[in-house]
C-alpha cells in the first residue's frame, strides 16, 4: 500500500471526511483490520483564507509547496490537496515536488464521464465557480460547466466560509442551496451538480438534490484509495 500524503486544515471540517473516508475505503476492499497508510500536513486555515482575500496567490502557493515537500521528505507517494479552491496553485506545488499531485478536478471529471454526464452545474467558493483554473480542467475533459447567478454565487460562497468551515450546518442553507439547484437545472439544463468544495457534502446529500450529485471529497478521498492499492 501506498503513502497518501493530505494536506489538511482548509477547512479541518472537510479534513475529517478525508480521513473517514479514506479509511472506511480501505477496510471494504482489503477486510479486516487493514486502515490507510496516511500522512497529514494540516495548515492554518486562517492564514490561507487571508491569502485569498488578498488576492495573494503566490503566498498561499509558497505556503503550501513547503506542506508538500514535508510530506514527500516524510515518506508520501502521492500528494491529495483536501480542497478545490487551492488547486488554483497545484501547477505551481507539482513543479517543487518529485511526486505526484492527484488533482481533485480530474479525478471528478473521470466520474463524471463514466457516468455519461456532459452538462454539469458546479457550486464551490466564488474563486472556484469564478476563475477559470478549475472549470477549465473540467472543459479539457470535455464537460461543459454551468455556474450559479451573481446573487447565488455570494451566497454559495458565504455559507462555506461563514457556516460550513466552522462546522455549521443550517437548515435555511440547504434549502437555498436546493433552490439554487434546481433553478440550474430547469434554466441551464445541468445534468448534475459537482458539489466543488469539500464542505458542501456536509449540507447537501444526494437525497437534498433533484440533480445527481457529485461528491468532490468522496470522489477525491476514493481516488487517493484506487491510488494506494494500485499496484
Ligand atoms: N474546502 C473548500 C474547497 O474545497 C473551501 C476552503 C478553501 O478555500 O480552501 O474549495
Amino acid at each position: 500500500m501506498k503513502m497518501i500524503g493530505l494536506i489538511g486544515g482548509m477547512s479541518w471540517e472537510s479534513t475529517v471526511t478525508y480521513y473517514q473516508l479514506i479509511n472506511e475505503a480501505v477496510k471494504e476492499k482489503l477486510g479486516g483490520l487493514h486502515s490507510a497508510k496516511i500522512l497529514l500536513y494540516s495548515v492554518d486555515f486562517a492564514q490561507i483564507e487571508q491569502y485569498q482575500i488578498s488576492g495573494m496567490w503566490e503566498q498561499s502557493a509558497e505556503l503550501l509547496t513547503d506542506a508538500a515537500k514535508s510530506l514527500e521528505v516524510a515518506g508520501a507517494d502521492f500528494i491529495v490537496i483536501c480542497t478545490n479552491t487551492m488547486h488554483k496553485v497545484a501547477p505551481q506545488i507539482q513543479k517543487a515536488l518529485h511526486i505526484p499531485i492527484l488533482h481533485i478536478a480530474d479525478a471528478t471529471a473521470d466520474v463524471l464521464l463514466a457516468r455519461g454526464i456532459r452538462k454539469t452545474a458546479l457550486l464551490g467558493t466564488k474563486y472556484t465557480m469564478t476563475q477559470d483554473f478549475y472549470k477549465s480542467c473540467l472543459m479539457k475533459h470535455g464537460i461543459e460547466v454551468v455556474i450559479p447567478n451573481r446573487q447565488e454565487i455570494e451566497i454559495v460562497n458565504r455559507v462555506i466560509y461563514e457556516e460550513l468551515c466552522v462546522g455549521i450546518i443550517s437548515e435555511a442553507s440547504r434549502r437555498k442551496y436546493c433552490e439554487i439547484i434546481d433553478r440550474l437545472k430547469r434554466e441551464a439544463d445541468a445534468e448534475a451538480v459537482i458539489l466543488g468544495c469539500t464542505e458542501i457534502g456536509l449540507l447537501i446529500k444526494p437525497e437534498n438534490s433533484v440533480l445527481t450529485v457529485f461528491d468532490t471529497t468522496r470522489i477525491h478521498a476514493e481516488a487517493a484509495v484506487a491510488e494506494a492499492l494500485n499496484g
